[in-house]
């Protein structure tokens, strides 16, 4: 295992930061204000190349591994969460294509997402089945050559903006096996009984649409499955080990930008005539976050760098998101904390940061699934 930073891997951070302070900083509280997901923003992510970069050069992407996409989901989260996530999050779901996707599923979607033509989520929660995925009630029925989806889901990113949703869902509730009752199916959002609903009001990455979905009566192609019949609960789970590693990018990216804010904001401001930075207790609360960044980075640094040698391991990542998500919630208190009552306007990035960070302890796995799951392997 090796950390040291290819020229390669140096460029593409040096890109994104570039791009993300380019282009998001001036945006960045009126777009948490108003709720708004730019597209044209978006495009221009994807022509330069920072959108759906694991996806294969066959497809149009870079073909980059997970450890790159991280490092471009850092960048972008340091300068700005609702942006970075509204849109790195457009491609939601295409690892799961990309990995069980039969090869005219892959055509037709992957070289869009890299493009900015198309967008996608995925949609397995629902009003009453959150970390217990497998009390999730929606239906696929077969009709001859097609499926027929029944049920709602919640929460679902980009779910009034996405052309495709992948739709995790029961075709074979009757199986003795929880397990074994599920499976994805990809879903044209322009099919007849597809209805998603924006939810407002959202604490933080206002910038990224989120949505209650309703499917009634929708019918696809019985070629729209993706991944086998009856093994989606666990493509999702082999979905879930790669994904939650951007999560875990995501969150010592945002902590990161909590330090940077508060090590400008404290430099400058003066009490009791001198800088707040020269106060010990200042200096103790900046060693602290940048001690705990450095160890959350290298932390999701040996979990993506595994994914990437094809040996994701399932315990590490679990370990990275609880403890990524922790030190991104701390050292963003600490700098809406050093901030004093300037941090607790919206004018000011901590704000956005405070708010932000509390969705890396609740997304693609809460803190306490994550440690649950760490602790059944340490505990095995
Ligand atoms: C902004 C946003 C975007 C999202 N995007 C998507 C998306 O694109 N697609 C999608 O499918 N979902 C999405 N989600 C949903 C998200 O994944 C769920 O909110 C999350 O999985 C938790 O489910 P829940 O909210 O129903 O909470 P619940 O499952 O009801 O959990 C509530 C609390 O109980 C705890 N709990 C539950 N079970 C246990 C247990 N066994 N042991 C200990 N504690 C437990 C949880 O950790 C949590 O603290 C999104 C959510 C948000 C807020």
């Amino acid at each position: 295992m090796n950390f040291s930073l290819t020229k390669e891997q140096q460029d593409i951070i040096k890109a994104a930061r570039k791009f993300a302070l380019g282009e998001f900083t001036d945006r960045a509280m009126e777009f948490d204000r108003e709720e708004k997901f730019d597209l044209d923003l978006w495009r221009k992510a994807c022509e330069l190349g920072f959108v759906g970069t694991h996806i294969g050069e066959k497809y149009g992407g870079a073909g980059y591994g997970y450890f790159e996409e991280c490092l471009i989901n850092e960048e972008f989260w340091a300068v700005d969460p609702g942006i970075g996530s509204a849109i790195l999050s457009t491609t939601f779901g295409a690892v799961l294509l990309e990995l069980y996707g039969t090869d005219q599923q892959k055509e037709t979607v992957l070289p869009k997402l890299v493009e900015g033509e198309v967008i996608l989520g995925t949609a397995i929660t629902e009003p009453d089945a959150g970390c217990d995925v497998t009390s999730a009630v929606t239906t696929a029925v077969k009709d001859g050559d097609e499926w027929i989806l029944n049920g709602s889901k919640m929460f679902i990113t980009n779910g009034t903006i996405a052309n495709y949703i992948l739709v995790f869902c029961q075709t074979d509730p009757e199986n003795p096996s929880r397990h074994q009752r599920f499976s994805f199916i990809l879903v044209p959002t322009d099919t007849p009984g597809y209805l998603a609903n924006k939810l407002h009001g959202k604490l933080g990455i206002r910038a990224s649409d989120t949505a209650e979905i309703a499917l009634k009566d929708v019918r696809v192609s019985f070629e729209n499955l993706v991944g086998k019949e009856g093994q989606g609960f666990y493509e999702l789970m082999d979905f879930f080990n790669r994904t939650r590693l951007h999560v875990c990018a995501q969150a010592v990216g945002l902590a990161r930008g909590a330090l940077e804010e508060s090590i400008h904001y404290t430099k400058g401001r003066r009490q009791f005539e001198q800088a707040i930075a020269d106060f010990q207790v200042t200096q103790f609360k900046i060693a602290e976050m940048g001690t705990k960044i450095r160890a959350a980075r290298n932390l999701y640094y040996e979990a993506a760098w595994k994914a990437d040698q094809g040996k994701p391991d399932h315990a590490l990542t679990a370990m990275a998101k609880w403890y990524t998500a922790k030190v991104a919630m701390e050292c963003a208190d600490e700098a809406l904390q050093m901030h004093g009552g300037y941090g607790y306007i919206d004018e000011y990035k901590v704000q956005r940061l405070y708010r932000d960070a509390k969705i890396l302890e609740i997304y693609e796995g809460t803190k306490e699934i994550e440690k649950t799951i760490v602790a059944k392997s340490l505990l095995k």
